[in-house]
């Protein structure tokens, strides 16, 4: 479980997430929506440690993650993120993009790294673009490697930030595809998503955010159709 406890962020004056809080069952796929500034990517960067909170704690089981340097790298190497942008190293081809960090984080050898990069390049469909360089891809093919590189890494849980809001809908659409089949297999994942009918078909539970704030956390079948605060 994730305990996220009256999480608190400032931006110099502006207060960008005001007294969150909010339990992520690692069982439950969650979406968090809500209009642009809401404090979504905030949030999902202050759960992997890329923001450091104000105030507030988070913990995961009974460790909290700010409390140490170790129990944030422990708690960062269970934890994958996608970006909007995908951040892939552009003279890299799509398997040493995925290879890399296997390298240098997890210490595996080559081959075995390439084996890996490999398994996760074919189950995002990609088996035919293994030496091909980002600006060979489409940009659905360079989401593609980017969730690849985070799911080579086997995190226990995935966050994705937008994952298809740089993309064309043609492009949106195969990139959803493929997050949903991972959901499917068993991938725990929490997403912010404007991709409403995405969303709905996807997640469990919708979390919506509005100006710093929790407004709703209410089951997605529910949301859709009787939301509380919209
Ligand atoms: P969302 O992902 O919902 O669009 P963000 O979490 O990115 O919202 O941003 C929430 C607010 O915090 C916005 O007003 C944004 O301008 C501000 N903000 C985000 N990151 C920074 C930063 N590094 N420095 C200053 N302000 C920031
Ligand atoms: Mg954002």
């Amino acid at each position: 479980m994730i305990y996220v406890n009256q999480l608190n962020k400032h931006f110099k004056e502006s207060h960008v997430l005001q007294d969150v809080s909010i339990t992520f069952d690692p069982h439950i796929t969650y979406a968090i929506i809500g209009s642009s500034g809401s404090g979504k990517s905030t949030l999902l960067r202050c759960l992997n440690g890329l923001e450091t909170p104000s105030s507030g704690e988070i913990k995961i089981d009974d460790i909290n993650i700010f409390e140490s340097k170790d129990n944030l790298a422990k708690a960062r190497s269970n934890m994958g993120m996608v970006f909007q942008n995908f951040n892939l190293f552009e003279h890299k081809t799509a398997i040493e993009n995925v290879m890399f960090a296997l390298i240098k984080v997890k210490k595996l050898s080559h081959d075995e790294a390439f084996k890996t990069a490999s398994t996760a390049l074919d189950k995002v469909g990609l088996s035919h673009r293994y030496n091909n360089y980002p600006h060979q891809l489409s940009g659905g093919e360079k989401q593609r490697v980017s969730i690849a590189r985070t799911l080579a890494m086997s995190p226990q849980l995935v966050l994705f930030d937008e994952p298809t809001s740089a993309l064309d809908p043609e492009m949106t659409i195969e990139v959803l595809k493929v997050i949903k089949n991972l959901v499917k297999d068993g991938l725990k994942c929490i997403l912010v998503t404007h991709e409403m009918s995405f969303a709905k078909e996807v997640a469990d539970m919708i979390v919506f955010m509005d100006q710093g704030k929790i407004l709703e956390i209410t089951p997605s079948e529910q949301f859709f159709t009787q939301p509380v605060s919209t």
